[in-house]
């Protein structure tokens, strides 16, 4: 099988639910830029990246595929992943320009195209070529604990994700003005949960670390599963501080591009929770050397889901580290074979490749190219 033709889309979709918030993010639309590669066989591989639907971004990551990597894949046997990985990462002109960010989010797109041409090729799903057995993952879900929602929407729309729609786990978003606010979000949360659903937070960088300590330190009243990206992203020592100094675990990874960064946090004993994501590290590849990194420090992955799970729920099916997944659900009416939860928990897929191929409908109507 040889590689004929690299094919860009942006997808631009809106969020379920309106206009949401976290501490350092506002969005009305998910975005979804990738390539679709195209072989002699006519099978066809799929894979994106997760961004805030910004068009001229987004274009910057299908530029980098089409004109920096496109010609290097022409013609090429799609199947030898990882060989076409390090030739990809190793070509010296687009190394120099950078080993994060968008030569990186660009290679991820690539990455999960190969991997889903791969498994169609063999007739299997992506966590069956893995080497994974058949099970199904817990979800929680992260759309009911948007920052910009009023306590009361806060607190019914939890409500209805576990007592209607069976999810044992829910996070909330925190880091607004008002820390005290906050905790007051957490506490009213916990009341109306109660004892027995995992609670996480979420601060997405803002707090500083002496407001982490003093704050942070209170989660542990409400039985905080735990406190993800608290200070700012690339803090290594900050990170290595508050995990000695506060009970409640540490989570983070979806601001951190490769596994070099992900080395330098776990070695320092400065995260607990593990959240490696396809669509920001660069593709299926890399994020199986993270997970296999944290697999050996003894430290559970948990994934953020830039492709809202589509990807992910093949990765962790496969891993041993993984038992536990995100849920968003932006991409649900949009891609050709959706994730499903039932009962808050992942259904296995059974469709051949790796979950990543968009609907004709999203490649037509949503497509910004
Ligand atoms: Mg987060």
């Amino acid at each position: 099988m040889k590689i004929t033709k690299i094919e860009t889309f942006i997808l631009h979709v809106p969020v379920t639910r309106g206009d949401i918030a976290d501490s350092s993010h506002r969005i009305t639309h998910w975005g979804a830029p990738g390539v679709a590669i195209h072989t002699d066989s006519g099978l066809v591989g799929y894979g994106y990246s997760g961004t805030h639907a910004h068009l001229p971004t987004d274009r910057l990551i299908t530029d980098c595929i089409e004109t920096s990597y496109g010609p290097l894949l022409l013609g090429q046997d799609p199947t030898e992943v990882r060989g076409l990985w390090q030739m990809l990462y190793e070509t010296s002109e687009i190394l120099w320009v950078g080993r994060a960010s968008i030569p990186h989010l660009a290679l991820g797109a690539i990455d999960v195209a190969l991997w889903d041409l791969k498994a169609k090729a063999t007739d299997q799903p992506l966590w069956k070529l893995l080497g994974g057995s058949a099970q199904k993952i817990k979800a929680y879900n992260t759309d009911a604990g948007w920052l910009n929602w009023p306590l009361d929407r806060l607190l019914s729309d939890c409500k209805r994700l576990v007592e209607t729609e069976g999810y044992q786990a829910v996070k909330i978003k925190l880091g607004s003005d008002n820390p005290i606010a906050d905790l007051k979000r957490v506490e009213a949360t916990r009341q109306a949960l109660g004892s027995d659903v995992r609670i996480m937070v979420d601060i997405n960088g803002r707090w500083t670390l002496p407001q982490a300590i003093q704050y942070g330190s209170r989660l542990a009243d409400f039985d905080v599963a735990w406190i993800e990206e608290p200070i700012r992203f690339d803090d290594v020592q900050g990170h290595r501080r508050l995990a000695n100094t506060i009970q409640t675990p540490l989570a983070l990874g979806e601001q951190l591009y490769s596994k070099d960064h992900f080395r330098e946090f776990i070695h320092a004993d400065a995260v607990h929770y593990v959240q490696p994501d396809v669509a920001r590290l660069a593709g299926v590849t890399e994020w199986w050397q993270v997970a296999e990194l944290a697999y050996c420090y003894c430290l559970p992955v948990v994934p953020h889901v830039g492709d809202m799970g589509q990807v992910h729920i093949h990765c962790c099916i496969a891993h041993p580290a993984c038992d536990l997944l995100e849920f968003i659900p932006w991409l649900v009416p949009w891609m050709k074979y959706p994730v499903k939860i039932e009962d808050g928990y992942y259904q296995v897929p059974d469709a051949p490749g790796a979950g990543s191929e968009p609907s004709e409908e999203a490649l037509t109507r949503m497509n910004k190219i």
